[in-house]
């Protein structure tokens, strides 16, 4: 997407010579290794648990980071935790894979050396942004005509039309 040429490794887990058995790796990126946007300034800390076994390599990984961003009605930047997980079955032969959920399977090769995770936990962390974005579910924005953020202050303005378009919302959203 950024046309980027060379692929940057920032997560992955040696498979050859691992052991069949449950193991668990802690890793630590920062934002620009995973090229994410500048929503994410803070590390992002990946816990994953690792179950290979003869055919198969279970894997759970759980992803922690903090995304800045700018609320749609007041624009001040407040922080988000962000808090999301996959669980990925690789297999070696596609008939290994039966039960599980085609978005969970990958089909690897035998002579994989190493999982590279770097996209997958990119797309989970970018996908977790909300589609709306509220410092508050309650959120008053600001002054159509004098921007005053009236989450802090009110203002002299005459915003009668404004105010009964507001009552409106506030009344679907106490719904
Ligand atoms: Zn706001
Ligand atoms: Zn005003």
């Amino acid at each position: 997407m950024h046309g980027k040429s060379r692929k940057n490794v920032a997560v992955a887990i040696r498979i050859s010579g691992l052991s069949n058995n449950v193991h668990e790796f802690q890793f630590t990126a920062e934002p620009s290794e995973l090229s994410l946007t500048d929503q994410f300034r803070e590390n992002i800390s990946i816990s994953t648990i690792v179950d290979k076994s003869p055919h198969q390599i279970y894997l759970k990984a759980d992803i922690k980071t903090v995304g800045h961003f700018q609320c749609d009605r007041c624009l001040e930047e407040f922080r988000e935790p962000v808090d999301v997980g996959c669980k990925i079955c690789y297999v070696y032969n596609e008939k290994d894979g039966g039960a599980f959920p085609p978005d969970e399977l990958q089909i690897i090769s035998p002579d994989t050396v190493s999982l590279d995770l770097t996209e997958d936990i990119r797309q989970l962390i970018t996908l977790s942004i909300p589609l709306k974005l509220l410092c508050a579910e309650d959120c008053k924005g600001l002054c159509p005509r004098c921007g005053a953020n009236w989450n802090r202050e009110s203002c002299a303005c005459d915003n009668e039309e404004v105010d009964q378009r507001w009552q409106g919302l506030q009344g679907l959203l106490h719904k």
